[in-house]
């Protein structure tokens, strides 16, 4: 049974846009499949739904089996965590912000998840090291690391599966891959669902899902992929 489930999934805004034909997927446990098409495609909408921010108009999601409907909304959020494009960054100190996720963790837990995502110079920056105030009255962060900000947060929560949109959309070419490189270790014991407009993003995906005006139009590894087109 697969950890997360998208089976046939049929989807409108209440204002009547239809967005998503029959769209099926599954996230295995530690597995990290990738979502990407062009802007439009219904991608983002994917995420939303899994959230539970919408009910479904046709089809299911499912959660290691059980349909989301039947769980409470409390205990699906608590299994996944979301990081969206334009992450917040809460005014206060850095620490502040990576504590909201994980209020237990410890200051060498913070200083490892930064180093994964790549904000340790941020940290440097300043003598106040976790200390540095961030946000509107702060060092003022790029959106390359206002994102890997939400992505540490996130992974100090630990979620079963983690949503990502567009997790590299405004990081350059060093920060991409290491941030590659830390997503695939973060899979090794939580599965990923990445949102991406570039195949270069999500290479090393179990599955590539692509998606075109809402429906699914290709999937398979990145080299089956390539082959095909
Ligand atoms: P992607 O993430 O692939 O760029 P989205 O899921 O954001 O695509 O959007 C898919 C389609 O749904 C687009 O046509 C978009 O305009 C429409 N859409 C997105 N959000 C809403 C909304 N809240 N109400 C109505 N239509 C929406
Ligand atoms: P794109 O992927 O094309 O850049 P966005 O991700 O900015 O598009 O989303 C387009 C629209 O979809 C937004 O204006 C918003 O209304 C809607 N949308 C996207 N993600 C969500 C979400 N998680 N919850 C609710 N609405 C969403």
């Amino acid at each position: 049974t697969p950890l997360l489930e998208l089976d046939d999934v049929t989807f409108a805004y209440p204002d009547g846009t239809e967005v998503l034909r029959g769209v099926s997927l599954s996230v295995p446990a530690g597995g990290r499949v990738a979502l990407v098409g062009p802007s439009g495609a219904g991608k983002s909408t994917v995420l939303a739904l899994v959230e539970g921010f919408y009910p479904l108009t046709g089809g299911a999601i499912r959660w290691a089996g059980t349909d989301v409907r039947d769980l409470p909304r409390a205990a699906l959020r608590a299994r996944l965590g979301y990081v969206e494009q334009e992450a917040p960054v809460l005014a206060g100190s850095l620490r502040d912000n990576l504590l909201l996720a994980a209020p237990e963790a410890t200051d060498p837990e913070l200083w490892a998840v930064l180093a994964d995502v790549g904000l340790t110079e941020v940290v440097q920056r300043s003598p106040r090291g976790l200390d540095v105030p961030v946000g509107d009255d702060g060092v003022l962060l790029s959106g390359g690391e206002r994102q890997r900000l939400a992505i540490a947060r996130s992974l100090l929560a630990r979620p079963a599966v983690l949503l990502l949109d567009e997790p590299t959309a405004s990081l350059d070419a060093r920060n991409e891959g290491l941030l590659r490189r830390t997503l695939a270790a973060a899979a090794a014991d939580r599965a990923l669902l990445v949102v991406a407009h570039r195949l270069s993003t999500v290479l090393d995906s179990d599955e590539i899902v692509v998606l075109d005006a809402g429906r699914v139009v290709a999937r398979g590894t990145h080299d089956e992929l390539v082959e095909t087109s």
